[in-house]
């Protein structure tokens, strides 16, 4: 039965031109981003919807004063399986980055632009194919009349791009009832070229600004004053002992080791005969789940003062930003191996399950103890001038996830 929902997705190709066009011309931007936010998308699609003859069709409004409609569209969608207690939930969001700079484009970013089996536009790959694959699903499952082993539901979400709040961080804290706990989830939102990258997993993140202070003066004199610039110099190259402190090793991860990084330094003095008094610099750590973040922080403080009494400096951290890890989704867990055979039987390629340094939706479902995982082929153009997508990696992708209703 599903080989007719298969067969039927093969066809489509002109239904992802269609979609993607009217997508594009419709740019959805967050109000931090300088735009009015998904409405006029998500119109778009609550009609679309309608007309493929879709009838459990919820809109979601969260609250938002910024935006002149003042709310942020969230738009759930559900076909009916043969066992309705069970759901796969697709998740994708419709609001877009800016095109930044537009000299940077070859053609239009917010027209869409085919060239073969590829089509160009700000969102055509984040997150509109993700989005147009669920939704051809669904068409092809009702033109089909195809009834799924589970349901099928969908959800369109706001405000991805800066931050969740308004999009699925409010559906699952706000309107958890939607979820059920068998329900499996896919945020077709990352991913590898050649299809092979499920995420099941993300490090800590932990960003850190250090501050040494010493005592500016002359630096023909440097004997009156504590200079801050050695301070920081052996602050950083001695940070690096975390790596031995922290050194668990994990397979699941690329890389497979915690990472404390020293990224941004700022400027100290303006001249070079002042010898510095003040330097701040910022470490970026990725650390594996497991690791407590606060073990961490308690690591960093020994190193500065140890750097603190060598060097008569006095060495302060603050943290900038802080994300600990959600629970991981199970290698074995029936999301993954549900995907892992439907990429095998559409792509012919192993999928393997693996961790990133941080950073996606997934997490907000992993800490209310859901298995979600990310995936799809993606070529990686996200938020780059010249966004492209593929035409066939959007239906293929569509084939995948009816795989997943088997
Ligand atoms: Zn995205």
């Amino acid at each position: 039965m599903l080989q007719s929902v298969i067969d039927h997705l093969s066809l489509a190709a002109e239904d992802v031109v269609s979609l993607q066009r009217d997508l594009v011309a419709l740019p959805a931007l967050g109000p931090i981003n300088g735009g009015q936010g998904e409405k006029d998308k998500a119109d778009y699609l609550l009609g679309y919807l309608t007309r493929i003859g879709l009838t459990d069709v919820q809109e979601i409004k969260v609250p938002d004063n910024r935006v002149p409609c003042g709310y942020r569209p969230n738009i759930v969608a559900r076909i009916p399986g043969q066992d309705t207690s069970r759901t796969l939930w697709i998740m994708s969001h419709m609001d877009v980055v800016p095109a930044g700079d537009e000299s940077l484009w070859n053609t239009p970013p917010f027209e869409l632009h085919r060239d073969g089996d590829l089509i160009f536009g700000r969102g055509v790959e984040d997150n509109h194919q993700g989005l147009v694959s669920s939704l051809l699903l669904a068409k092809a499952l009702l033109e089909t009349n195809t009834t799924p082993a589970i349901n099928l539901g969908l959800a369109f979400v706001a405000d991805e791009e800066t931050g969740s709040g308004y999009g699925l961080g409010a559906l699952v804290e706000d309107h958890g009832h939607l979820f059920g706990p068998e329900d499996l989830f896919l945020i077709p939102d990352g991913g590898a070229p050649q299809s092979d990258l499920i995420e099941i997993a993300e490090k800590s993140q932990l960003w850190v600004k250090a501050t040494v202070t010493g005592k500016q003066c002359h630096a023909s004199r440097p004997h009156h004053g504590i200079n801050s610039l050695r301070g920081v110099a052996a602050l950083i190259l001695e940070l690096d002992q975390l790596h031995e402190l922290f050194p668990d090793n994990d397979p699941l991860f690329s890389p497979p080791i915690s990472t404390f990084t020293p990224t941004k330094k700022e400027a100290n003095v303006d001249n070079i005969n002042t010898m510095p008094g003040r330097d701040v610099v910022y470490i970026d750590s990725r650390i594996l789940p497991g690791i407590a973040i606060d073990d961490v922080l308690a690591a960093m403080q020994r190193i500065g003062d140890q750097v603190a009494d060598q060097y008569a400096v006095s060495v302060a951290f603050q943290v900038v930003q802080r994300e600990d890890a959600a629970p991981i989704t199970h290698p074995e867990s029936d999301i993954v191996t549900r995907l892992k055979k439907a990429i095998k039987q559409i792509y012919q390629v192993e999928a393997k399950p693996q961790g990133i340094g941080g950073g996606t939706v997934a997490a907000f479902l992993r800490r209310k103890g859901y298995d979600a995982v990310v995936w799809s082929t993606l070529m990686n153009f996200a938020h780059q001038p010249n966004e492209q997508a593929s035409i066939s990696h959007t239906l293929k992708d569509a084939q995948v996830m009816a795989c997943l209703l088997a």
